[in-house]
């Protein structure tokens, strides 16, 4: 019987060694990006037809710091389109409430130029409506367009059309989007417009505003002039190796119909999955949309040094998951990922800016000074 108990024993911490060992061995894969297809980076020109943009596209890599990008560059063999931006700074993302930001208050800080309180979309501390970039642009006939890879109703969009004490308000945020007159928006969130506690179907009332509401990528893409609302997901889209390319060609499609307009246009594009990966820490995620993200800024990069009156700014609305690189490979594309925490950090984040007003988005910023910027080049020049 002793005998017995004792091999049971023995067993049991065999077992648990074993499993302790499982665990480590599948957190220690998440870890590491062991290195995979490469695509080729372009070099574009620097040559501006003015000093002044007329079109502003702002590319917000969610939760995307120094580590993330570098993650990107050397699983891609050293080389991402992001270097083709000469002009570097790098900005602040406290908010009012927290030293460590949120999307949401972060998201408000570009968007409208106002610190807030964790949480908050497109209001103050009092929570009072803050005007936001897309409003003024609307109000001075310039064409405005958001993209992104979460559903469009979450924090880091909302913030550019939306006003709500919460970020949690997702049925309240869809129905914001009715309020403007928001020329294209493409993302995922097809359930909070119809699937809606109120009962209003906000599909119908976005074709009786003009708007042609898609669901398949493949034909929003088709799409090259109206009013376009692309809802490409019930929820958030999937990750990057299963959406494809709907990131790079939902931007260029908004492009193309924004670019008609005389009066210039702004765009915010939003990488939104680098910051999910980076609180799952799991680098092989972290590089996939990064990559999926510099891709898209390739493809941004083409249209603005061909048109050559189109300011693109580059940067992050915080850092998430104090992400280290320990070791990599230049020449494989191995990146062994570190990760501090499963939430965000208080870091700076850089900022990149290529075009006419480039020069105005260097030094050490704060997040609001992006929105200022913006509008002084955009509405106010
Ligand atoms: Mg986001
Ligand atoms: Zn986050």
């Amino acid at each position: 019987m002793k005998r017995l108990s004792i091999l049971i024993v023995i067993l049991l911490i065999g077992l648990s060694v074993f499993a302790q060992q499982y665990a480590t061995d599948s957190i220690k894969a998440l870890r590491l990006y062991k290195g995979s297809e490469t695509y080729d980076v372009k070099i574009f020109p620097h040559k501006f037809k003015t000093d002044i943009p007329k079109n502003i596209i702002l590319m917000i890599g969610d939760g995307m710091g120094v580590t993330h990008v570098y993650a990107g560059m050397t699983a891609n063999r050293g080389h991402l389109f992001i270097e083709n931006f000469k002009s570097v700074g790098f900005a602040k993302t406290n908010s009012a409430s927290n030293y460590i930001t949120d999307s949401a208050a972060s998201g408000t800080a570009l968007a409208s130029g106002k610190k807030t309180y964790n949480g908050a979309i497109g209001v103050d501390t009092n929570r009072q409506i803050v005007k936001n970039i897309i409003e003024d642009a609307i109000e001075n006939d310039i064409a405005t367009g958001l993209v992104s890879t979460s559903a469009i109703t979450h924090a880091t969009p909302a913030s550019f059309i939306s006003h709500q004490a919460s970020r949690n308000y997702y049925e309240a945020i869809a129905a914001d989007f009715l309020k403007t007159d928001i020329d294209v928006f493409i993302g995922g969130g097809y359930n909070n417009f119809t699937k809606r506690k109120d009962g209003r179907n906000l599909v119908e009332e976005l074709e009786e505003k003009g708007y042609k509401v898609l669901q398949d990528i493949n034909k929003i893409k088709k799409i090259k002039k109206g009013k376009l609302a692309g809802l490409a997901a019930p929820d958030h889209m999937p990750r990057a190796h299963e959406r494809g390319d709907m990131l790079p060609v939902a931007t260029k499609t908004a492009i193309n119909i924004l670019d008609k307009d005389d009066d210039g246009f702004f765009l915010m594009v939003e990488g939104s999955q680098i910051d999910w990966a980076a609180h799952d820490n799991n680098t092989e995620y972290v590089v996939s949309e990064v990559l999926d993200f510099d891709r898209t800024i390739g493809e941004v990069l083409k249209f603005a040094s061909k048109d050559g009156e189109t300011l693109v700014i580059v940067t992050a609305d915080h850092e998430t998951g104090g992400f280290s690189i320990i070791g990599g490979n230049m020449n494989t594309g191995v990146v062994a990922g570190e990760f501090g925490t499963l939430g965000h950090t208080s870091v700076m984040v850089p900022v990149f800016a290529y075009g006419p007003g480039a020069e105005k988005f260097t030094g050490i910023i704060d997040n609001t000074d992006i929105h200022k910027k913006i509008k002084e080049l955009l509405i106010e020049n």
